[in-house]
């Protein structure tokens, strides 16, 4: 349930709502609305049936919030977050582009893809050290090896890192060393993890499931706001269909059905959303066009050379290319392109 406050409503008023709902042992959350303040209840609801919200002072209605997920729910909070990662801010209009490879294999290979990535209008790069490999013989990542070519890359460029954590153990090392906290496709529902980076002050990009559907993907979201990390990012990467030619069916429908039913920002990635590199581009410029708060990109200096998805990842050229026709279709889509509609006639 959440309480809409009267635009007028004072602090004492907001106060003596929490209060009630802290007597009955829930948890009250207060945001911002649009006009008004808003106050979130968390937990069993049944708690506060017989209490007249509506009748208190300062209370302009109650909304009963029929989703499991109330803390990633836009009623709860109507506006968009605007995450903030190091000083980068994610949601809330802007627009924000990672890229790099998809495993840190090398010193030399990640320094060398951090200096295009920046070179591109990237802000992030990400480049993965613990990898979740679906055969236990393909290369498994380089571990805190690899974390640390990735904090000496960010000290070179300035660009901030996003990087996976997949196991509840690494959570600690992982937010050491870096900005952005990735829960991959196949850890979308492994509670425990999303509880502990709950737990941490780390931003945290979820990706969604391999077969979630958007209802289960905010769910797990909600795993992570109710442990007290406000910080989530989500990131549509393809779901899996009948069809094989593309790795993954990347689902730009939900970047619209997330905007409506959350306020939590989202990106899109095309390179696992399509397996092949060839369709990274339109791939990319649809999310743009589906209103995607950003892209995350796989991106190597020799994808031939790959030790992980070579088959998806651009080469330099080609993310430049990408990255000139997105920030250009980024542009247009700006609010001064639109004024030449003549509401007029
Ligand atoms: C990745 O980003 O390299 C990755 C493994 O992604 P996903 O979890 O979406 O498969
Ligand atoms: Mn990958």
């Amino acid at each position: 349930m959440v309480i809409i406050m009267k635009p007028e409503a004072s602090a004492q008023n907001i106060k003596g709502i929490v209060e009630v709902i802290h007597n009955a042992g829930l948890t009250a959350k207060v945001t911002e609305g649009v006009q008004q303040q808003i106050v979130a209840v968390i937990g069993d609801k049944s708690r506060v049936a017989t209490v007249a919200f509506d009748a208190m002072p300062g209370v302009d209605h109650t909304v009963a919030i029929s989703k499991s997920y109330k803390l990633a729910s836009r009623e709860s909070h109507p506006r968009d977050s605007v995450i903030n990662v190091d000083g980068i801010e994610i949601g809330g209009g802007t627009f924000t582009v990672m890229a790099g490879p998809c495993a840190v294999e090398s010193r030399e290979q990640l320094l060398t893809a951090a200096e295009i990535a920046k070179k591109g209008g990237a802000q992030f790069l990400r480049g993965g050290a613990y990898k979740p490999r679906t055969s236990p013989y393909s290369f498994q990542g380089l571990e805190e090896e690899g974390l640390k070519y990735l904090a000496e890359a960010k000290e070179k460029t300035g660009l901030r890192i996003v990087t996976e954590v997949t196991e509840v153990e690494a959570v600690e090392t992982v937010a050491h060393y870096a900005d952005l906290l990735q829960i991959g496709a196949r850890n979308m529902q492994n509670f425990r993890l999303l509880k502990e980076v709950g737990r941490t002050n780390k931003p945290v990009m979820l990706k969604r499931g391999l077969a979630a559907t958007i209802d289960e993907w905010l769910n797990a979201a909600e795993y992570i706001l109710s442990e007290g990390n406000e910080n989530v990012i989500l990131c549509e990467r393809g779901i899996r269909s009948y069809e094989t030619y593309t790795r993954n069916t990347l689902d730009l429908s939900a970047v619209a059905a997330v905007k409506h039913l959350s306020h939590l920002p989202i990106i899109v990635d095309p390179s696992h959303g399509t397996g092949k590199w060839r369709l990274v581009k339109p791939m990319a410029l649809a999310a743009v066009a589906a209103g995607a708060d950003g892209l995350i990109m796989e991106m190597h200096p020799n994808p031939a050379k790959a030790l992980s998805d070579g088959a998806q990842s651009l080469t330099p050229e080609h993310y430049y290319d990408l990255m000139t026709d997105v920030l250009k279709l980024k542009d247009f889509m700006r609010d001064e392109h639109m004024e030449s509609i003549d509401l007029e006639d």
